[in-house]
């Protein structure tokens, strides 16, 4: 069923811009009415609105992949498919990159989506090359990611704790000749801790239960039973319902060997992996207020062991800091609790160089020859806005960077409007928005921003969260995104595009430090194992260079939101807003309350009222005369050029009179080159059915309409004509 014959399509309107009134109360309902009919999808012109339905629906066969390979967005109901097909035939036809950018919260779905559109296009492009090994390479890179950067969350069974970015590369054919991931921000305070209901990583799980006992023995010093372990038994939560341990240790162990990786890699990888459940177990005695020593245990050698290290070098690294001052370097003694946090800072450092090894290698195996690749299609599937209870540094880096995408958003989004109506030869229509630039400069300006300030504190000795609240205070006063609050002297909130929020400083200092002491990064140094060695080159360097200024955590992820931002900005850009429909998973729940606030943060409502400013809604001359011919007898049953008419004519004297012939001929007409002529035909349906001047505009090869209800109007003359 085309889309746009429809307000009754499935339960609604297929797409949001046809809505008569616009607010985020009709937009709401309207998505619900088309989720109570399992339709999950619906645009806002070319942007999907995705809402997860927590249950298997039938729309991901081979025969729906088959259904939407090489249609028109608005020809069939909408679906993630269809949006990926456009991507495709844009990159092949057009020769254009492209990017597919997925946001939503947590559990809504958006790494589902990327796998959907990594499987419509991995299906209908061509196997030339390597293409089929690449294929399964690219799909097989989701597994290994997903053991080491994925964790059961209270919010998502199968949560990714770290962003993405995938390159897929296509050769001239555009057929798949490689790929390239970049990954922001990993959540590596998991490691180390974990909330009630929730879990570490997958694959300390998987090592566990996928490994049989005598090998986990002899090879990781490990006991089978995960409450043995300080980083898993926190939570007191083990099993999970629809994590099968064992079955995904297989799969991801398989997945590893199709990317590429060598069984001595796969191996390396687990020895790490055990090596930090091991750390977990070091423990520490007080000496006194200052000093600590580590319990000499069995957790203690194994971990020396895994980690190829000398285990007396360990033991100092724990409980000793060497300070490097201008008389040369001093030896402090650790407490308890410091010795403590220098052990999780390690597990976390091992935990997080061997993720961006994972997936260094990933890239190695997968990345193709730079002559090869033409064209890309790229998929973002990153952290929507988050507004919790208490918000902390994460929440702060990832609202900065969906502010920055929001920014990129609008640029793109009026941008290809602008360019859309340049090319069509119409005045440039003026589009009232709100510009969040103003929210982005005041969090990444380099001098006067907020993580310049932040960086600034962070970098000098002693300075403390309340030091950067106070200078916080005292230069943002008076901003209009800037809010100081007098409740809770610790906070501070920011009008973010999408609404307040209200950032506890505490801890800011601290995690935009993340500084790991010397002594650990030259313990890792020393390690016999050359794959974890090369994890910490700043090992090897000598005293002075570590002195220079280190880049903090924040600075690096503004460097790489704004790298991304500009990979993102040379592509054309394809959105999917995913939508979450209830909180505990129940298959075909839609909670309103839940959902408007999500309407709200993904900035639906403003982005129909953007689309719907201009032209509403836009189409190519000869698909106009192919849906509406029937309105209007100058271009019923046909409408031809006077060329097509005497073809036609010599035709039907060769007694070639059949109705497919006519039929034939009919086609070649509407997929005639001569748009003059197309338009022409469009225009006698216009002005026959007496369109007011202003209600519509011609362009070069496209008839670009202002109001929905101009549609509604010739889709029910339509249907009364059927
Ligand atoms: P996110 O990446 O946004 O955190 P996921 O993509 O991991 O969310 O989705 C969470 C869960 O929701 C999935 O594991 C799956 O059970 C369910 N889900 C997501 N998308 C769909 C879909 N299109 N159809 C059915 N279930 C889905
Ligand atoms: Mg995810």
């Amino acid at each position: 069923m085309a889309a746009l014959t429809s307000r009754s399509a499935k339960g609604g309107v297929p797409d949001l811009v046809l809505l008569e009134e616009i607010s985020e109360d009709a937009i709401l309902s309207a998505l619900k009415n088309r989720f109570a009919n399992d339709a999950i999808y619906t645009y806002i012109g070319n942007v999907l609105v995705s809402v997860n339905p927590f249950k298997n629906i039938p729309i991901y066969t081979d025969a729906h992949i088959q259904n939407y390979s090489g249609k028109q967005m608005y020809e069939s109901e909408p679906h993630i498919f269809a949006l990926a097909d456009e991507a495709y035939r844009n990159m092949r036809d057009r020769a254009q990159d492209q990017c597919i950018i997925i946001t939503g919260e947590s559990g809504a779905g958006k790494t589902e989506a990327a796998k959907l559109i990594m499987k419509f296009i991995a299906a209908v492009s061509g196997d030339s090359h390597a293409g089929s090994k690449i294929k399964d390479q690219l799909l097989k890179s989701n597994p290994v990611l997903e053991a080491f950067g994925n964790a059961t969350t209270n919010r998502n069974f199968n949560s990714s704790r770290f962003g993405k970015y995938m390159d897929m590369e296509f050769d001239y054919k555009a057929d798949p000749v490689g790929g390239l991931i970049t990954n922001y921000l990993l959540e590596k305070s998991r490691v180390v801790k974990q909330v009630q209901g929730e879990r570490n990583f997958h694959v300390f799980y998987y090592l566990l239960q996928g490994v049989d006992e005598g090998t986990l023995s002899s090879k990781f010093s490990l006991q089978k039973d995960p409450s043995k372990y300080f980083f898993l038994n926190q939570s007191a939560t083990y099993v999970v319902d629809l994590v099968n341990d064992r079955e995904l240790y297989k799969e991801m162990v398989s997945a590893m060997k199709v990317v590429g990786f060598k069984d001595a890699d796969v191996d390396n990888c687990f020895k790490l992996v055990a090596s930090i459940l091991h750390l977990g177990n070091v423990e520490f005695v007080a000496q006194d207020d200052a000093h600590s020593t580590v319990t000499d245990s069995p957790a203690l050698s194994a971990a020396a062991s895994l980690l190829e290290v000398d285990k007396q070098t360990l033991i100092q690294a724990l409980t000793f800091r060497t300070v490097t001052t201008r008389e040369g370097n001093i030896s402090t003694p650790l407490n308890a609790r410091q010795a403590a946090a220098t052990r999780d800072a390690l597990a976390k450092a091992v935990y997080e160089r061997l993720f961006v090894w994972v997936i260094a290698q990933i890239n190695n195996f997968i990345r193709a020859p730079e002559k090869e690749a033409r064209h890309v299609i790229g998929v973002l599937d990153i952290y929507g806005f988050e507004i919790f209870g208490r918000n902390g540094f994460e929440q702060f880096c990832i609202n900065y960077c969906n502010e920055k995408l929001q920014q990129l958003f609008i640029e793109l989004t009026l941008k290809s409007e602008q360019e859309e109506y340049l090319r069509e030869g119409i005045d440039w229509v003026h589009i009232d928005y709100f510009n969040n630039a103003i929210i982005c400069d005041l969090i990444e300006n380099g001098q006067t921003g907020i993580i310049a300030m932040l960086d600034e504190n962070s970098l000098l000795q002693n300075e403390s969260d309340s030091d950067f609240h106070a200078k916080l205070k005292a230069k943002c006063k008076g901003h209009a995104h800037y809010q100081t609050n007098t409740i809770a002297d610790t906070t501070f909130t920011l009008k973010h595009y999408a609404g307040d929020v209200t950032y506890d400083s505490v801890g800011f200092i601290e995690k935009n430090k993340d500084a790991l002491f010397k002594d650990l990064s030259r313990l890792m140094y020393s390690s016999q194992q050359t794959m974890l060695k090369l994890m910490f080159p700043e090992g090897a360097l000598a005293d002075s260079e570590l002195m220079k200024r280190p880049t903090t955590a924040a600075t690096q992820f503004k460097r790489q939101v704004n790298e991304l931002a500009q990979i993102l900005l040379q592509k054309t850009p394809h959105y999917v807003r995913c939508i979450k429909s209830n909180d505990q998973k129940r298959g075909g729940l839609f909670v309103d309350e839940l959902c408007l606030h999500q309407v709200r943060y993904l900035g639906l409502h403003e982005n129909v009222r953007v689309r719907r400013a201009g032209y509403a809604f836009r189409q190519l001359y000869s698909r106009f005369l192919d849906r509406y011919k029937m309105l209007c007898p100058e271009t019923w049953p046909l409408w031809e050029s006077p060329e097509q008419k005497r073809q036609r004519t010599d035709a039907v004297k060769s007694g070639k009179t059949g109705i497919l012939a006519v039929l034939e001929m009919q086609k070649a007409a509407f997929q005639s080159t001569d748009q003059a002529y197309q338009r022409k035909g469009v225009e006698k349906i216009l002005s026959h059915l007496k369109l007011g001047q202003g209600e519509y505009l011609l362009g070069n090869t496209k008839l670009f309409v202002k109001q929905p209800t101009t549609l509604f109007a010739l889709e029910d003359l339509r249907e009364h004509r059927i």
